[in-house]
Protein backbone atom coordinates (compact mmCIF):
# COMPACT_ATOMS: atom_id res chain seq x y z
CA UNK A 1 0.00 0.00 0.00
CA UNK A 2 1.26 3.98 -0.67
CA UNK A 3 2.80 5.55 2.08
CA UNK A 4 0.39 8.72 2.56
CA UNK A 5 2.46 11.83 1.20
CA UNK A 6 1.90 15.97 0.42
CA UNK A 7 -0.53 16.98 -2.19
CA UNK A 8 -0.37 20.72 -1.47
CA UNK A 9 2.23 22.93 -1.98
CA UNK A 10 4.52 23.87 1.02
CA UNK A 11 3.85 25.07 3.34
CA UNK A 12 0.96 23.11 4.81
CA UNK A 13 -0.89 20.35 6.84
CA UNK A 14 0.45 16.97 5.02
CA UNK A 15 -2.49 15.59 3.24
CA UNK A 16 -3.09 11.87 1.59
CA UNK A 17 -2.23 11.34 -1.87
CA UNK A 18 -5.25 12.34 -3.65
CA UNK A 19 -6.48 9.02 -5.33
CA UNK A 20 -9.71 8.07 -7.23
CA UNK A 21 -11.09 5.67 -4.00
CA UNK A 22 -11.15 9.33 -1.87
CA UNK A 23 -14.58 10.75 -1.44
CA UNK A 24 -15.09 13.88 -3.53
CA UNK A 25 -11.33 13.17 -5.61
CA UNK A 26 -12.49 14.57 -8.79
CA UNK A 27 -13.68 17.84 -7.69
CA UNK A 28 -10.61 17.85 -5.44
CA UNK A 29 -8.46 17.65 -7.93
CA UNK A 30 -9.98 20.08 -10.36
CA UNK A 31 -9.77 22.38 -7.64
CA UNK A 32 -5.98 22.06 -7.10
CA UNK A 33 -5.46 22.43 -10.79
CA UNK A 34 -7.50 25.25 -11.33
CA UNK A 35 -5.69 26.89 -7.93
CA UNK A 36 -2.60 26.21 -9.84
CA UNK A 37 -3.38 28.07 -12.91
CA UNK A 38 -4.42 31.11 -11.16
CA UNK A 39 -0.98 30.91 -9.04
CA UNK A 40 0.02 31.19 -12.65
CA UNK A 41 -1.91 33.74 -13.92
CA UNK A 42 -1.31 35.90 -11.10
CA UNK A 43 2.17 35.55 -10.75
CA UNK A 44 1.71 33.79 -7.66
CA UNK A 45 4.11 30.79 -8.30
CA UNK A 46 4.03 28.57 -5.63
CA UNK A 47 6.56 25.62 -8.15
CA UNK A 48 5.21 23.31 -5.30
CA UNK A 49 7.10 20.05 -5.57
CA UNK A 50 9.98 21.00 -7.60
CA UNK A 51 12.37 20.33 -4.43
CA UNK A 52 14.59 17.11 -4.02
CA UNK A 53 12.68 16.16 -0.40
CA UNK A 54 9.68 15.57 -3.35
CA UNK A 55 12.31 14.11 -5.86
CA UNK A 56 12.97 11.82 -3.02
CA UNK A 57 9.49 11.41 -1.81
CA UNK A 58 7.69 9.97 -4.85
CA UNK A 59 11.14 8.39 -6.33
CA UNK A 60 9.68 4.96 -5.20
CA UNK A 61 6.23 5.23 -6.64
CA UNK A 62 3.67 8.02 -8.16
CA UNK A 63 -0.02 9.15 -7.30
CA UNK A 64 -0.52 11.52 -9.75
CA UNK A 65 -3.99 13.65 -8.87
CA UNK A 66 -4.22 14.22 -12.60
CA UNK A 67 -4.09 13.32 -15.99
CA UNK A 68 -3.43 16.15 -18.71
CA UNK A 69 -3.74 14.85 -22.13
CA UNK A 70 -2.51 17.58 -24.38
CA UNK A 71 -1.40 19.52 -27.88
CA UNK A 72 2.19 18.87 -27.90
CA UNK A 73 2.60 22.80 -28.42
CA UNK A 74 5.31 24.30 -26.98
CA UNK A 75 3.48 27.02 -25.34
CA UNK A 76 1.21 24.32 -23.31
CA UNK A 77 3.54 23.16 -20.78
CA UNK A 78 1.43 20.91 -18.29
CA UNK A 79 3.64 21.55 -14.84
CA UNK A 80 4.66 25.29 -15.61
CA UNK A 81 0.84 26.62 -16.44
CA UNK A 82 -1.18 24.50 -13.50
CA UNK A 83 2.51 25.45 -11.23
CA UNK A 84 2.96 21.91 -10.38
CA UNK A 85 5.94 19.78 -9.71
CA UNK A 86 7.23 16.28 -9.13
CA UNK A 87 4.47 13.47 -9.35
CA UNK A 88 1.57 15.76 -9.40
CA UNK A 89 0.64 15.16 -13.75
CA UNK A 90 0.42 12.44 -15.76
CA UNK A 91 0.85 14.39 -18.90
CA UNK A 92 -0.01 12.45 -22.59
CA UNK A 93 1.06 15.49 -25.38
CA UNK A 94 0.10 15.07 -29.11
CA UNK A 95 -0.66 17.55 -31.84
CA UNK A 96 -3.86 18.84 -31.19
CA UNK A 97 -4.69 16.53 -28.73
CA UNK A 98 -5.46 13.67 -30.95
CA UNK A 99 -6.25 10.72 -29.15
CA UNK A 100 -5.07 6.89 -30.71
CA UNK A 101 -4.83 3.87 -29.07
CA UNK A 102 -1.65 4.51 -27.25
CA UNK A 103 -3.23 7.45 -25.80
CA UNK A 104 -6.01 5.73 -24.27
CA UNK A 105 -3.41 2.69 -22.95
CA UNK A 106 -1.46 5.71 -20.88
CA UNK A 107 -4.86 7.13 -19.92
CA UNK A 108 -6.00 3.72 -18.60
CA UNK A 109 -3.00 3.10 -16.36
CA UNK A 110 -3.24 6.01 -15.03
CA UNK A 111 -7.05 6.26 -14.07
CA UNK A 112 -6.97 2.11 -13.33
CA UNK A 113 -3.21 1.26 -12.16
CA UNK A 114 -2.72 4.73 -10.32
CA UNK A 115 -6.10 5.80 -9.41
CA UNK A 116 -5.71 9.01 -10.72
CA UNK A 117 -9.28 10.75 -10.43
CA UNK A 118 -9.09 13.67 -13.34
CA UNK A 119 -8.53 13.53 -16.44
CA UNK A 120 -8.15 17.07 -18.49
CA UNK A 121 -8.38 17.42 -22.16
CA UNK A 122 -6.10 20.38 -23.04
CA UNK A 123 -6.21 22.49 -26.40
CA UNK A 124 -5.40 26.23 -26.71
CA UNK A 125 -6.88 28.95 -29.12
CA UNK A 126 -4.83 29.56 -32.17
CA UNK A 127 -3.60 25.43 -32.61
CA UNK A 128 -1.37 25.18 -35.32
CA UNK A 129 -2.73 21.36 -35.75
CA UNK A 130 -6.38 22.11 -35.58
CA UNK A 131 -5.39 24.96 -38.20
CA UNK A 132 -3.13 22.21 -39.97
CA UNK A 133 -6.50 19.87 -40.88
CA UNK A 134 -8.42 22.98 -41.94
CA UNK A 135 -6.08 24.35 -44.22
CA UNK A 136 -5.57 20.01 -45.62
CA UNK A 137 -9.51 20.07 -45.78
CA UNK A 138 -9.72 23.32 -47.26
CA UNK A 139 -7.56 22.81 -49.98
CA UNK A 140 -8.03 19.28 -50.79
CA UNK A 141 -4.16 18.06 -50.33
CA UNK A 142 -2.97 15.15 -48.01
CA UNK A 143 -0.42 16.21 -45.53
CA UNK A 144 3.08 14.45 -45.91
CA UNK A 145 3.69 11.84 -43.90
CA UNK A 146 2.31 11.01 -40.47
CA UNK A 147 0.91 14.43 -40.11
CA UNK A 148 -1.60 12.66 -42.14
CA UNK A 149 -2.98 10.65 -39.15
CA UNK A 150 -2.81 13.92 -37.06
CA UNK A 151 -5.00 15.39 -39.78
CA UNK A 152 -7.52 12.59 -40.00
CA UNK A 153 -7.86 12.32 -36.38
CA UNK A 154 -9.46 16.49 -36.37
CA UNK A 155 -11.44 16.20 -38.99
CA UNK A 156 -14.22 14.77 -37.28
CA UNK A 157 -14.20 17.97 -35.51
CA UNK A 158 -14.01 20.18 -38.42
CA UNK A 159 -17.00 18.36 -39.79
CA UNK A 160 -19.04 18.82 -36.43
CA UNK A 161 -17.92 22.59 -37.04
CA UNK A 162 -19.06 22.73 -40.20
CA UNK A 163 -22.34 21.41 -38.89
CA UNK A 164 -22.92 23.74 -36.41
CA UNK A 165 -22.25 26.54 -38.66
CA UNK A 166 -19.10 27.73 -36.23
CA UNK A 167 -16.02 28.87 -38.82
CA UNK A 168 -13.68 30.84 -36.60
CA UNK A 169 -10.48 28.77 -35.68
CA UNK A 170 -11.13 29.29 -31.71
CA UNK A 171 -14.65 28.25 -31.77
CA UNK A 172 -13.41 25.00 -33.70
CA UNK A 173 -10.70 24.25 -31.21
CA UNK A 174 -13.47 24.49 -28.41
CA UNK A 175 -15.25 21.65 -30.35
CA UNK A 176 -12.21 19.89 -30.94
CA UNK A 177 -11.95 19.70 -27.26
CA UNK A 178 -15.40 18.81 -26.29
CA UNK A 179 -15.05 16.35 -29.14
CA UNK A 180 -11.99 14.45 -27.73
CA UNK A 181 -13.11 14.05 -24.32
CA UNK A 182 -16.32 12.47 -26.02
CA UNK A 183 -14.29 10.15 -27.90
CA UNK A 184 -11.89 9.19 -25.00
CA UNK A 185 -14.99 8.47 -23.37
CA UNK A 186 -16.69 6.82 -25.84
CA UNK A 187 -13.69 4.70 -26.71
CA UNK A 188 -12.34 3.60 -23.12
CA UNK A 189 -14.41 1.38 -21.10
CA UNK A 190 -12.61 1.38 -18.26
CA UNK A 191 -12.71 4.97 -18.10
CA UNK A 192 -16.65 5.52 -19.19
CA UNK A 193 -17.05 3.26 -16.01
CA UNK A 194 -14.60 5.18 -13.18
CA UNK A 195 -16.65 8.09 -14.06
CA UNK A 196 -20.02 6.09 -14.15
CA UNK A 197 -19.12 5.43 -10.53
CA UNK A 198 -18.11 8.76 -9.76
CA UNK A 199 -14.10 8.29 -9.32
CA UNK A 200 -13.13 10.12 -12.30
CA UNK A 201 -14.02 13.26 -14.02
CA UNK A 202 -12.90 13.85 -17.43
CA UNK A 203 -13.15 18.21 -18.12
CA UNK A 204 -12.12 19.48 -21.40
CA UNK A 205 -10.38 22.86 -20.86
CA UNK A 206 -9.04 25.60 -23.45
CA UNK A 207 -5.78 27.54 -22.24
CA UNK A 208 -5.40 30.91 -23.97
CA UNK A 209 -1.53 31.60 -25.11
CA UNK A 210 -1.38 35.47 -23.88
CA UNK A 211 -3.50 35.69 -20.94
CA UNK A 212 -2.34 31.98 -19.78
CA UNK A 213 -5.63 30.68 -18.03
CA UNK A 214 -7.90 28.14 -19.05
CA UNK A 215 -11.51 27.82 -19.38
CA UNK A 216 -13.97 24.39 -19.23
CA UNK A 217 -14.94 24.01 -22.53
CA UNK A 218 -16.76 20.58 -21.53
CA UNK A 219 -16.90 17.82 -18.60
CA UNK A 220 -18.23 14.24 -18.02
CA UNK A 221 -19.89 15.24 -15.26
CA UNK A 222 -21.07 18.55 -16.45
CA UNK A 223 -21.75 20.15 -12.90
CA UNK A 224 -17.74 20.06 -12.71
CA UNK A 225 -17.64 22.72 -15.80
CA UNK A 226 -18.77 25.35 -13.47
CA UNK A 227 -15.41 24.97 -11.40
CA UNK A 228 -13.26 26.42 -13.91
CA UNK A 229 -14.27 29.92 -14.03
CA UNK A 230 -11.34 32.50 -15.95
CA UNK A 231 -8.74 33.93 -12.92
CA UNK A 232 -10.10 37.12 -12.24
ZN1 LIG B 1 -2.13 22.92 -30.53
Amino acid sequence: MSRPGPLGAQPGPEREYLTADLPGAPQRALAELIAGNRRFVTGALRHPHQDAGRRAAVAAEQHPFAVIVGCSDSRLAAEIIFDRGLGDLFVVRTAGHTVGPEVLGSVEYAVAVLRTPLVVVLGHDSCGAVQAARDAVATGTVPPGHLSAVVDAVVPSLRRAQDAGVDELDRIVDIHIAQTVEAMLASSEALAAEVAAGRCAVVGMSYRLAAGEVRAVAAEPAELAGAVAPAA
